[in-house]
């Protein structure tokens, strides 16, 4: 496999290309935030103590709270809170809208006097939690990983149950525990079983990580109104990256008969950045053949159905370990949104669906440490001699995605990073 890396470096003021157009910013040729990416955030700085809403333009961030209050005084107050929620809630016309502004913001050299000065070096920000949490579901989308967790875990049993080309499979996760990239994540303790029967309640032997993508919803929905295939563009703002991070021991023993709890809620990454939908039109794939065909609001094959080409890579101490295909998810993020709210429950702005693991055919594009090292009978082994079976204390975890955007540009959704610290007083 290939290191692919983005790494930030200083704020040049040359006008060089990120994909087809160029930007008076500055951004470097094949930047993963070049012009056509433009994703979302919220950081602070030594001189911006508030948090403020923020723009990746390679590797800078463009203070769009100030940028606003000088270009785009009707809709500063969707920027000043200092949380992308007002701008999630205001809807896809004021998505698209503001991304028309920024595009034309950073292309047309005439707003360089005054936006050059509200443009901060990336290396410097601290980025926050992007939006407040309303409710966040995990699905469990991926065939692949499902069948890989099958075979592993009930090897006696069909790989997939009956129900699972039926409907995407999910769960509600814990919003209160999703955290931003660079957040510790303490090793959760709980009950678990041992091989000899004893029960315990200790520290987890078997925390992994879950590479997945992310689905912001900004508008919300009407109770008793399911969101149909053709209505998810109009409801979900944009993704992120998501590690699930996951507590294999205790998830084993408590999952029975309800599905995950506690080896799951302690902590979920999300990327600091949310990448628009507009910005993914390039991504968009067919997503492989259904059998049985789904259920009509289920069925996407009479509408353009939300296939996307996101490639991530995952690194376990900056060893890379995988490199998931996102294209091949048998649900897509649309089927998600229809299910979920096909009961007739409303959506929330800052609601979070999580794609579920995303694992391809091949080995090295597996999503999880229970897939790589099935279940720790086949540990990994480094380069410098190490190995993992899950993960010990101090390792880190970076996931990173990429999708083909416009005339060969590379649109980045940033990174989710996280390291492992020692449960306090275990
Ligand atoms: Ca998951």
């Amino acid at each position: 496999m290939e290191l692919v890396r983005a790494r930030s470096g200083p704020v040049s003021k040359s006008t060089v290309t990120g994909g087809t157009a160029t930007s008076w910013a500055g951004v470097a040729a094949g930047h993963p935030f070049g012009i056509h990416t433009l994703p979302y955030g919220v950081f602070t700085d030594a001189a911006r103590e508030q948090p403020r809403v923020g723009v990746a333009v390679g590797d800078a961030i463009l203070d769009l709270t100030a940028a606003a209050a000088a270009l785009l005084p009707e809709h500063f107050a969707l920027f000043g809170s200092g949380s992308l929620d007002a701008f999630l809630a205001a809807g896809r016309r004021t998505w698209t809208a503001v991304r028309a502004a920024l595009t034309e913001w950073l292309t047309e050299g005439r707003y360089a006097n005054v936006l050059s000065p509200l443009l901060v070096p990336a290396a410097v920000a601290t980025m926050r939690l992007p939006f407040t949490v309303a409710d966040y579901v995990d699905f469990y989308s991926c065939e692949q990983h499902a069948t890989n967790v099958g075979q592993i875990l009930r090897p006696d049993q069909p790989a997939l149950p009956v129900n699972w080309r039926h409907l995407p499979a999910g769960y509600h996760g814990r919003a209160g525990t999703v955290v931003v990239s660079g957040t510790p994540i303490c090793r959760p303790p709980g009950q678990r079983r041992l091989p000899d029967g004893t029960v315990i309640f200790a520290p987890s032997s078997a925390l992994d990580f879950e590479a997945e993508v992310g689905f912001v919803v900004g508008t919300p929905s009407v109770s008793g109104r399911p969101v149909p295939l053709t209505g998810f563009a109009d409801h979900v703002f944009g993704i992120c990256l998501i590690n699930d991070w996951s507590a294999r021991d205790i998830q084993a023993w408590e999952y029975l008969p309800l599905g995950p709890f506690l080896g799951k809620s302690f902590a979920t990454s999300i990327s600091p950045w949310v990448l628009p939908l507009d910005a993914l039109a390039s991504a968009r794939v067919p997503p492989p053949p259904r059998d049985p065909r789904p259920l009509p609001y289920l069925d996407d094959t009479r509408t353009e159905p939300w296939g996307l080409d996101i490639t991530l890579e995952v690194r376990l101490n900056d060893h890379l370990v995988s490199r998931p295909p996102f294209a091949g998810m048998y649900w897509t993020p649309a089927q998600q949104l229809a299910h979920l709210t096909s009961n007739g429950a409303c959506l929330r702005t800052g609601d979070l669906l999580g794609s579920g693991t995303v694992s391809g055919s091949a080995p090295d594009q597996w999503g999880s440490l229970l897939e790589l090292s099935r279940n720790g009978s086949s540990p990994l082994t480094f380069t410098d001699g190490a190995t993992r079976s899950f993960l010990a204390d101090g390792d880190e975890i970076s996931i990173t995605g990429t999708a083909p955007g416009p005339a060969g540009s590379i649109i980045g959704l940033g990174e989710v990073r996280g390291q492992v610290h020692a449960l306090v007083n275990a």
